[in-house]
């Protein structure tokens, strides 16, 4: 079950025909997309950019600034966002800590991981995309629309599949090429935005045709004209 080479370039050259460079993360500074991963997460991001409006609106998208700011105010900027009260207290540590996970973009890859899965509130997935997004570390990304698409597709067993794992069937066989983790990641977000969602939308999928989970939109046949039974003559 283990994907090939082979298989993982098709899927990426696919997507990237479909729906071109997405070229993430939408942010101004490397300081921006870790608050944004920080604020993604249980959340929208069409609601997560509400709260970094809100936070560049005040001058807040700045770390000594945002480290010196009342937890209070901070909260009421970050409430669309979900979470605001536990999310703010975390980009308030997250902007303390910024010197420590500038140092992390120049560590050797299993190091930078270490250092920053330490910190309160940065879990696997944030923490390959700080990595990946904010300090160009070829480190994958994997996330739900990810497990989603690799179980239909036929990368993975199922859904349940552990995070490392599915990381390392991408990382062992990839050129490691932040440019191409980026765009990569990037563009299965895009997938599961657009066709994989939970009701898939396989008919117009770029991936349809080799997709092991494919579901054919169901035409529906004319009713067949019942005949009438002929009569039993008495
Ligand atoms: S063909 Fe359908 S199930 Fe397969 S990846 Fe595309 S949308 Fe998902």
């Amino acid at each position: 079950m283990k994907p090939t080479r082979k298989q993982l370039m098709w899927v990426y050259k696919k997507l990237h025909s479909a729906y071109g460079p997405r070229n993430w993360w939408p942010a101004d500074t490397d300081f921006e997309v870790i608050v944004g991963a920080i604020l993604t997460q249980q959340a929208q991001w069409s609601n997560v950019e509400k709260a970094i409006a809100n936070l560049k609106d005040h001058g807040l998208l700045d770390p000594r600034r945002l480290a010196e700011a009342e937890a209070a105010f901070v909260e009421k900027l970050v409430r669309p966002a979900g979470f605001y009260k536990v999310k703010s207290r975390r980009i308030i540590d997250m902007a303390r800590s910024y010197e420590r996970i500038r140092g992390a973009y120049s560590m050797p890859i299993p190091a930078a991981r270490e250092e920053l899965l330490s910190m309160d509130g940065i879990g696997p997935e944030t923490c390959d995309s700080i990595l990946l997004y904010a300090g160009n570390v070829p480190t994958f990304v994997i996330d739900a629309y990810t497990k989603r698409m690799a179980e239909r597709y036929g990368l993975a067993e199922d859904e349940t599949i552990r995070y490392h794992e599915l990381k390392q069937r991408f990382e062992e066989k990839l050129p490691r090429n932040e440019r191409l983790f980026n765009e990569y990641h990037a563009l299965i977000v895009e997938l599961g935005k657009r066709h994989c969602k939970v009701r898939p939308e396989c008919d117009s999928c770029p991936l349809g045709k080799r997709c092991k989970k494919r579901v054919k939109s169901k035409t529906k046949k004319p009713a067949l004209e019942q005949k009438a039974k002929p009569r039993k003559r008495r």
